[in-house]
């Protein structure tokens, strides 16, 4: 599948890996909006959050486990922010669900 994602997750495109397992890969994005920001990417191919089933309940939860532990490890103790931009007006680019974790800055709200 030509998915830039799915590359990544299966080692044809490098990355920064911060962390693995059999639901998720998470690495660090390569144009960073803040100075800690990775990306959390289940390892199946969801296209967006707009496509996601019951069954994918246990996985979104993960999702969240991860991001305390790699933030906790980051050093993240005044607060991170996570984020899923979901379809064209959301702001998604790369059409393979993922959730942005960003901090180690005071981060602005409401987003543009
Ligand atoms: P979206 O705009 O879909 O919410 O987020 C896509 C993210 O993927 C962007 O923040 C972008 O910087 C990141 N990204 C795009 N291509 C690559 C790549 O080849 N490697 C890494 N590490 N991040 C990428
Ligand atoms: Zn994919």
């Amino acid at each position: 599948m030509d998915c830039l994602f799915c590359k990544i997750i299966n080692g044809e495109i490098p990355s920064e890996k911060l962390y693995e397992d059999e639901l998720v890969y998470v690495f660090r994005d390569i144009d960073p909006k803040a100075p800690t920001h990775f990306l959390i990417v289940p390892k199946e191919h969801i296209p967006s959050a707009d496509n996601l089933e019951e069954r994918h309940k246990d996985l979104i939860g993960h999702v969240f486990l991860v991001a305390k532990k790699i933030c906790a490890e980051e050093g993240l103790t005044k607060g991170y922010r996570i984020v899923n931009n979901c379809k064209e007006d959301g702001g998604q680019t790369v059409e393979h669900l993922h959730f942005h974790v960003l901090g180690g800055r005071s981060l602005n709200w409401p987003p543009g």
